[in-house]
């Protein structure tokens, strides 16, 4: 049995297995690949192994430095120190984590069971893709937390903006300092109605549209067209770049049964990154229904195995250290 199982690859759960090594705790890491949302695609050749992982990219070239997320190269620097730890690595993805006693069974797609006092689920979430769009949904930009990156680009021009997320409408006052013309299209009902569009509403360079849904996107001339609909209307709206933030999905499936997710699926946790099972904790994005930040992820992680650590010191059976 483990002392501590951290589930996911990403900002959040390499934050934690590095927090965890500092105190040379008896955990493992389970991801399908380090990484997580940080690790881009890279050339074959690039390729190596963390433990038993396969990681597609070994950190930026030096002229890319200066275009990746803030944070990323501390994820890629833990990639690295991580790879000298096989034994605390195991490639294989986590079905499901059940109780056992007063510890955990974290049930593996490959590697059969894998028992542990305390759990952190650090799995992320996935951005929601438009429903009707098809393969034109790519040309709806998921927005994530790339607005000030884009924003620059698109100084004097017309952006549209899909959604009625916090970031949706955050990311419209964002690009309206700049930008000639913002449309916010907010494709549900009861959206209109919130405070938060009534002051979006006062900036003049904001046009709210409520209730259309966007049923094709097309490419003329470098321009994004948006085909959209409100009841029978169909209209056409022409703008220099669009964006589409529909809110997230979070992975929390394994958890299925234990009680600790609420609205939407994501991971209720408190401000330790504690569930309300004992000794299971939860990091990053897979607890934010907002989506949040590479450098929140790591922050969020090291704070999860902190708790972790004085859970596991303050259970009658101590830890053992490595
Ligand atoms: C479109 C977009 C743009 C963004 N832009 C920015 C930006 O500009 N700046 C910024 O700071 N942040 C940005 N973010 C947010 C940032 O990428 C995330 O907040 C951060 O990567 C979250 O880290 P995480 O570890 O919580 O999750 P993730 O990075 O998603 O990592 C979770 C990992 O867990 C793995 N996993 C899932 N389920 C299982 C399982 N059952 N078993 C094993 N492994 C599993 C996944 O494969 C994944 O590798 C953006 C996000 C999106 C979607």
């Amino acid at each position: 049995m483990h002392d501590l199982v951290i589930i996911g690859g990403g900002a959040a759960g390499q934050a934690a297995a590095m927090y965890a090594r500092g105190k040379e705790l008896d955990f493992l890491l389970i991801a399908d690949r380090l990484g997580g949302r940080v690790e881009r695609p890279a050339p074959a050749d690039r390729d190596y192994l963390v433990g038993n992982i396969l990681v597609h990219y070994d950190g930026p070239d030096a002229d890319d430095e200066e275009n990746l997320l803030i944070g990323s190269s501390v994820v890629h620097r833990f990639a690295r120190q991580l790879r000298d730890q096989r034994d605390y690595i195991l490639q294989d993805r986590a079905r499901a984590v059940r109780r056992d006693g007063d510890g955990f069974v974290v049930d593996t797609e490959r590697s059969g069971p894998v028992a542990a006092c305390a759990v952190i689920v650090a799995t992320g979430a996935t951005p929601r893709r438009h429903p009707h769009l098809n393969g034109n949904a790519a040309l709806l930009t998921e927005l994530g937390h790339g607005t000030t990156q884009h924003r620059s680009t698109l100084t004097g021009k017309h952006v549209a903006i899909v959604g009625e997320t916090a970031q949706a409408l955050h990311s419209a006052a964002e690009f309206a300092a700049s930008a000639l013309q913002v449309y916010l299209l907010l494709p549900g009902a009861g959206a209109a109605d919130r405070s938060e569009v009534a002051l979006l509403r006062q900036r003049p360079n904001i046009a709210v549209l409520p209730g259309y849904q966007v049923v094709d996107v097309v490419t003329e001339r470098a321009r994004r067209v948006l085909v959209i609909r409100r009841g029978d209307e169909v209209s056409r709206l022409v703008v220099d770049a669009a964006f589409a933030d529909l809110g997230y999905e979070p992975a929390s499936g394994l958890l299925h049964g234990l009680g600790v997710t609420g609205a939407g699926g994501f991971v209720r946790v408190d401000r330790d990154h504690a569930t309300s099972v004992p000794g299971l904790f939860a990091a990053g994005d897979v607890t934010m229904p907002a989506g949040e930040q590479v450098l929140t992820a790591i922050g969020d992680g090291a704070r999860a195995a902190r708790s972790a650590h004085f859970y596991l010191l303050t259970r009658p059976v101590q830890p053992v250290m490595r």
